[in-house]
């Protein structure tokens, strides 16, 4: 598999979206332009210690406890890259977030080694129309460099919802009410587990909020998300 992707670099090698400088997606003098997600509460955007939400700002319909993210969204190259990986079967692009998505959480996730992570699941009909889950690939990958788990069967989606990206933000969570479930033969792996949740672009969250409430209604206690970028 190495050799394949040697050749692969030699023979179509990657270029940087900005400069257009060969071996990297964005090379890392491009990468330094790009304007990072500072360590913030993802509720009230205002300063947090490790991306922590606030106590106050969770009130009862938060669910999950950490929001990770490593770019704004609205950087043109970062957006083009994603939605290059996302629907344009550029699978390649996210090896370049993977292994930010790995730093960001060894600098400010604590207990990595009783966590375990899970991809935010797609319907299956849709994984299958488009070859591959951004997320689950992003997972697998993490879960390789960090070293732990990953599962990507424990969640499932039970409908095909509409993309949540053209709902507003009350049609969203309409949206999505019960539309994840856990498959009840793998509730056991939650046990005493941390767990994070991992996907590619985060913008109200009310995806990964739902998923939170179910795994919280499991007995989870601590629910940590990372994501390559939001707005
Ligand atoms: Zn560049
Ligand atoms: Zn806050």
């Amino acid at each position: 598999m190495k050799i394949f992707k040697l050749l692969k670099d030699i023979l179509a090698p990657k270029k940087c979206y900005s400069c257009k400088k060969e071996w990297h997606f964005l090379c890392n003098d491009c990468r330094y332009r790009v304007a990072e997600y500072e360590s913030s509460c993802f509720i009230c955007k205002e300063e947090s210690d490790d991306y922590k939400i606030h106590k106050n700002c969770k009130n009862d319909w938060v669910y999950y406890d950490k929001m990770l993210i490593k770019y704004h969204y609205d950087w043109y190259y970062i957006s083009k890259m994603i939605k290059d990986a996302k629907y344009y079967q550029k699978k390649d692009i996210l090896e370049d977030f993977w292994k930010e998505m790995g730093e960001l959480l060894e600098q400010h996730c604590m207990n990595l080694e009783k966590s375990i992570l899970m991809p935010v699941p797609m319907y299956f009909l849709r994984r299958w129309k488009r070859w591959y889950n951004q997320s689950e690939v992003l997972a697998k990958a993490i879960s390789q460099e960090l070293k732990i788990p990953c599962y990507n069967n424990i969640l499932y989606r039970k409908y095909n919802t509409r993309q949540q990206s053209k709902l507003s933000k009350k049609d969203r969570m309409k949206n999505l009410k019960n539309c994840f479930a856990i498959r009840s033969k793998h509730i056991d792996i939650l046990d005493k587990k941390q767990i994070i949740l991992v996907d590619d672009v985060v913008s109200t969250a009310s995806t990964l909020n739902e998923i939170s409430k179910l795994l919280k209604s499991q007995g989870v206690e601590k629910i940590v998300c990372v994501c390559i970028a939001s707005n």
